[in-house]
């Protein structure tokens, strides 16, 4: 399970480059329905984002063309959404290394960033991001969005009470999410703060 302490996972962008008053926002379990919609709000707000994929939902209709040339980062999230600590770890790097082949195949660039579905891995999982050279990111401030279905404002108040330099704020491609995130990206740039990639 995830420590927040565990300094191997990168939580906040601070710990690869010195940015202030800088966040990174991150979409997890896409690509799905809601992508168009996050696209659209993104490139309206002139915001680019990380968006960790299961490959396994990467289906012909999904536009990761227009990902890539709007400047947004696509990572890995494994194949399919498991628990990869109840998987053996040979099952781990299948999990991951098809879902970087997949990725690198169809895109042509390099996936350099990955994160666990659940946020749950084990000792066989950093053996198999270092032979694969996939850096761990995790966040520092979760949205909790997929337990705010009916009252999508807590996602807001969530992250901006929470908020700080290099801050990686971990959302999701969601129905709610996707509903609060014009006011989201606002009320992030009036407590000062900018958008930042890896
Ligand atoms: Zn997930």
């Amino acid at each position: 399970m995830y420590d927040p302490s565990d300094s191997r996972w990168i939580k906040n962008c601070i710990q690869i480059m010195p940015v202030s008053k800088h966040v990174l926002l991150t979409f997890d379990d896409g690509p799905s329905r809601q992508l168009i919609p996050i696209l659209n709000i993104l490139k309206e707000k002139r915001v680019r984002a990380m968006f960790f994929w299961n490959t396994k939902l990467l289906y012909k209709e999904r536009p990761w063309q227009r990902v890539i040339r709007e400047g947004h980062i696509i990572a890995t999230h494994c194949h399919s959404h498991k628990k990869l600590d109840n998987l053996t770890k040979e099952q781990q790097y299948k999990q991951i290394k098809t879902s970087i082949t997949i990725l690198e195949d169809i895109t042509r660039i390099k996936v350099k960033y990955f994160r666990p579905p659940y946020g749950r891995f084990n000792e066989d999982t950093m053996v198999i991001l270092r032979d694969l050279n996939v850096l761990p990111v995790m966040w520092d401030i979760s949205s909790c969005d997929w337990i705010n279905k009916e009252a999508p404002e807590n996602i807001i108040c969530n992250v901006i009470s929470h908020i700080s330099d290099g801050s990686i704020i971990l959302l999701h491609e969601l129905k709610q999410t996707v509903t609060i995130l014009p006011r989201l990206i606002d009320e992030i740039r009036k407590q000062g703060f900018h958008f930042t990639l890896l």
